[in-house]
């Protein structure tokens, strides 16, 4: 009976404090409507969640006729979460407030470990210290979320083709470099296209969609499917990267002919424009630098027509829509969102030409209902994607922090 009791206190707490966390500010009266708890019991667990420090009371708004109602809001300052993004070009680690926002950030080129697992793993390990000491005087790290561009078994095995990893003991490996003064921080490692679907869902473009697709455009393609509903968000992810749309096409790097990876990752991208006559070898050195030159070189094109980089930007933008296009006639979402360090590049430059790819592509009456947008999160979008993860789990646990 006790142990009802308490769990039933607890998941009241995760309700009130998840829906502050999503949709706050907001007052009593719109938790109860959004939780069905009575005014008595909102109001025991707010008392609560207040003199825990989690939420605070942010200014009041006017009701109709009667008393201005106290407005609830969750504290930044509850702690810190750490994200980390184990890209395949760079290694990306961010320190965020309890809501968020980014307070520091620092990035690693990744290439100099040639990928192997051991010396990943002391990359992020160096990485997360040097956020912690770039913050500065900061509260507590409450958890750190790793986000990799593969899957991660429940036996904590990362399978991760990309990289070359299979099987890989990375959470083990990581906590095992993590400084001392961070192993009290719960350690979460999971696959990025999902935790990015995540994040644009909380804070960035997907905000408001019951259905999107939110894809992570980089040297790999990923997507994220995310629903929201009353009854919470979910997102999974898929290898949408590696769905053939030729068949007997391009040579893919899993193996397999005709992928859309092949196609739209960013160095299928320079390899199509280094193949078109007129090419010009690249200035900058790395594929992000490279890809944000071939955008540049597109917007100036020479007297001759639309030259080389037009042209590569045109064929993506193509093998692109027809990836959406089977999205949306398979899975009808009302928003697609490119993200990833490839979208925030190519996005702008290729954002009309794919919108156009759709409408040539997908059945018009599925189409019609789909909304094609770009990621919001900028260059830290798969960080703060990985830093949903800890705060997943908190909001779970009502807020408790561990002991
Ligand atoms: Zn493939």
């Amino acid at each position: 009976m006790q142990q009802t009791t308490r769990d039933l206190r607890r998941h009241n707490r995760a309700a009130l404090l998840s829906h502050l966390y999503r949709h706050g500010p907001g007052s009593r009266l719109e938790l109860m409507q959004a939780s069905g708890l009575s005014s008595a019991s909102v109001s025991n667990v707010v008392s609560d969640l207040i003199s825990d420090g989690l939420v605070a009371e942010a200014g009041s708004e006017n009701s109709d006729g009667g008393r201005p109602r106290t407005l609830l809001q969750v504290r930044p300052d509850v702690g810190h979460v750490v994200g980390v993004d184990v890209g395949e070009t760079h290694l990306q680690a961010g320190l965020f407030d309890f809501t968020l926002a980014t307070i520091a950030s620092v990035t690693f080129p990744i290439a100099d470990t040639r990928l192997v697992p051991e010396r990943v793993a002391e990359l992020a390990a160096t990485a997360i210290e040097a956020v912690v000491a770039k913050a500065g005087p900061h509260g507590p790290v409450l958890g750190i979320g790793v986000g990799v561009p593969g899957a991660v078994k429940p036996d904590g095995l990362v399978h991760a083709p990309t990289l070359g990893w299979s099987g890989v003991p990375f959470p083990s490996m990581l906590a095992t470099g993590i400084a001392e003064s961070l192993g009290g921080a719960p350690l979460y490692v999971d696959n990025c296209a999902r935790t990015l679907g995540q994040a644009e869902m909380w804070r960035g473009a997907g905000r408001g969609a019951e259905r999107a697709v939110i894809a992570l455009l980089g040297v790999g393609i990923g997507a994220a499917f995310a629903t929201d509903s009353r009854s919470g968000m979910t997102s999974t992810t898929s290898e949408w990267g590696h769905t053939i749309i030729q068949a007997g096409g391009a040579a893919c790097r899993c193996g397999s002919r005709g992928c859309l990876e092949a196609y739209v990752g960013a160095e299928a991208i320079l390899a199509d424009y280094r193949s078109l006559a007129g090419a010009q070898p690249f200035v900058a050195v790395g594929t992000e630098a490279m890809l944000a030159e071939l955008v540049g070189r597109a917007a100036a094109p020479g007297s001759a027509g639309p030259g080389a980089a037009a042209t590569a930007l045109t064929t993506a933008s193509d093998y692109l829509g027809i990836g959406i296009s089977n999205l949306i006639n398979l899975l009808a979402p009302d928003r697609v969102v490119l993200s990833g360090w490839a979208g925030e590049t190519l996005g702008p430059a290729i954002l009309p030409q794919v919108r156009a790819a759709v409408d040539r592509y997908a059945l018009s009456y599925m189409s019609g209902q789909t909304v094609i947008e770009l990621g919001q999160l900028g260059q830290e979008a798969v960080a703060l994607g990985a830093a949903t993860l800890p705060i997943v789990e908190l909001l779970a646990a009502g807020g408790r922090l561990p002991a």
